[in-house]
C-alpha cells in the first residue's frame, strides 16, 4: 500500500468507522457464535500473495462482525462501560502513525512529556493531593502492598479510606487505591468526596478508559514516591542512556514499568481533554449517573424485583425476589434473547443482576426499552415457574 493508496482506504476507513457506530443499534448488541466459528471462515496458512484490500474488508463484516460484542451498543450493560469517542480514535490513529517507543526521554520526547503533563491535568481535575503530582514529586520507599478499593467490580461499593489509610500508614504498610472505574467520577465535585482519604494512600490507581471517554488502554497511575517505582524496575544498559538521564530534569519511563516500550497513549487523553473539556466530560459522568438512577426507580416501582445495592455511580445490582435458581433462569432468558447484554454477580451468596450504563451514546430510552424487556421476560419466567 503507498501513500496514495492509504489515502483512499483510510477515507474509507473512517467513513466505515463513523457508519460502524452510528449504526450500531442495528446490529445484535452480543454474538451468535459457538466457540471456534472463525478458523472454517478462514484460510488455515497466509496467503503466499498479498490479497486485495476489498477482500479483506469484505471479510471484516462476514468473519470478523459476526464474532464481534458490541461494547459501543446503546443496548450494552455488561461489565462496566470501556470509553469511546471520535477524538480518542483520532488520537490513536496519529499515534500509530508516529509509532514512537517511549521508553525514555530520548527515545521520543513529546512522549514522555506530554504523558507527565496529561497525568498532572488529570491529577488535578480529581484534586489528588499535590504529593502525586509530578511538579510537585519527592523521593522515598514502601513495603507490603494493601489494596482498597473504591468502587469494587461487583457492586460498586467503597471502602473507608479514612479509617483503612490511618492503620496502613502507622503500620508502615504500602497502600495502593484502586478506583479502575469510579476514579472517572471524582472529576465531578459532588462526587469528589468518595476519593477523601487519598492523602493516606502510596499509590493511586483508575481507568480513564473506562469510563472518561478515552478508548482502551488507558490506565493512570500515581505514586508520591516515584523511587518506589524507579528502584524496582530500573533498566539502565548503555544503549539506552543518554545525555540528559541524569539531570533531574526528564523522566525515563522504562523505570516505571515492567516492560520497556510505551505507546504514545497520553495523545489520545490530550485529544479527549481538550475536545471535551472538564465540562463535557462531567455532564458525560453525570448523565450515565442519571441514568443509573432512572433505572434503579424502574426496578424499585416493580414489587416483584429488589435493588440489592446502594446506587452510587453508574451500576445497578437488582434480582427477582426469590431464589438463585429463579435468577440464573432470568439472566439465561435475557443472554439467549440477546437483545441487551448483562453480567451477573454475587452478593453475599445471592446471584445478582449488573445493569451498567456502559455506552456514550446510551438514551433513557434505551434504557426504559431494556427494562420493559427484562420485566416481560420475567413475566413469562414467573408463569412459567407457577404452571
Ligand atoms: C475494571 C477493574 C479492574 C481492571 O482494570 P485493568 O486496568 O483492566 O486491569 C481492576 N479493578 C477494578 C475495581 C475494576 O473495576
Amino acid at each position: 500500500m503507498d501513500a496514495t493508496e492509504f489515502r483512499r482506504r483510510g477515507r474509507e476507513m473512517v467513513d466505515y468507522i463513523a457508519d460502524y457506530i452510528e449504526g450500531i443499534e442495528g446490529r445484535q448488541v452480543y454474538p451468535d457464535v459457538e466457540p471456534g466459528y472463525l478458523r472454517p471462515l478462514i484460510p488455515s496458512c497466509a496467503p503466499q500473495e498479498p490479497d486485495a484490500y476489498e477482500d479483506i474488508m469484505k471479510d471484516v463484516e462476514k468473519v470478523i462482525m459476526p464474532g464481534v460484542t458490541h461494547w459501543h451498543s446503546p443496548r450494552f450493560f455488561a461489565y462496566f462501560p470501556t470509553g469511546s469517542s471520535y477524538p480518542a480514535m483520532l488520537a490513536d490513529m496519529l499515534c500509530g502513525a508516529i509509532g514512537c517507543i517511549g521508553f525514555s526521554w530520548a527515545s521520543s520526547p513529546a512522549c514522555t512529556e506530554l504523558e507527565t503533563v496529561m497525568l498532572d491535568w488529570l491529577g488535578k481535575m480529581l484534586q489528588l493531593p499535590e504529593a502525586f503530582l509530578a511538579e510537585k514529586a519527592g523521593s522515598g520507599g514502601g513495603v507490603i502492598q494493601v489494596v482498597a478499593t473504591l468502587g469494587t467490580t461487583s457492586c460498586c461499593s467503597f471502602d473507608r479510606l479514612s479509617e483503612v489509610g490511618p492503620v496502613c500508614n502507622r503500620e508502615d504498610l504500602w497502600l495502593h487505591v484502586d478506583a479502575a472505574y469510579a476514579g472517572s467520577a471524582f472529576i465531578c465535585p459532588e462526587f469528589r468526596h468518595l476519593l477523601n482519604g487519598v492523602e493516606f494512600a502510596d499509590s493511586f490507581n483508575f481507568n480513564p478508559h473506562k469510563w472518561l471517554l478515552v478508548n482502551f488502554d488507558c490506565s493512570a497511575m500515581w505514586v508520591k514516591k516515584r523511587v518506589d517505582l524507579t528502584g524496582a524496575f530500573k533498566l539502565d544498559p548503555v544503549y539506552l542512556q543518554h545525555s540528559h538521564q541524569d539531570s533531574g530534569l526528564i523522566t525515563d519511563y522504562r523505570h516505571w514499568q515492567l516492560p520497556l516500550g510505551r505507546r504514545f497513549r497520553s495523545l489520545k487523553m490530550w485529544f479527549v481533554f481538550r475536545m471535551y473539556g472538564v465540562k463535557g466530560l462531567q455532564a458525560h459522568i453525570r448523565k450515565h449517573v442519571q441514568l443509573a438512577h432512572e433505572f434503579e426507580s424502574l426496578v424499585r416501582q416493580d414489587p416483584r424485583f429488589e435493588v440489592c445495592a446502594e446506587v452510587t455511580l453508574g451500576l445497578v445490582c437488582f434480582r427477582l425476589k426469590g431464589s438463585n435458581k429463579l435468577n440464573e433462569d432470568l439472566l439465561d432468558r435475557i443472554s439467549s434473547a440477546k437483545k441487551i447484554h448483562l453480567v451477573p454477580c454475587h452478593l453475599r451468596g445471592r446471584f445478582v443482576l449488573r445493569f451498567a450504563i456502559c455506552a456514550r451514546t446510551v438514551e433513557p430510552a434505551h434504557v426504559q426499552q431494556a427494562w420493559a424487556h427484562i420485566q416481560t421476560l420475567a413475566s413469562a419466567l414467573l408463569e412459567a415457574a407457577q404452571e
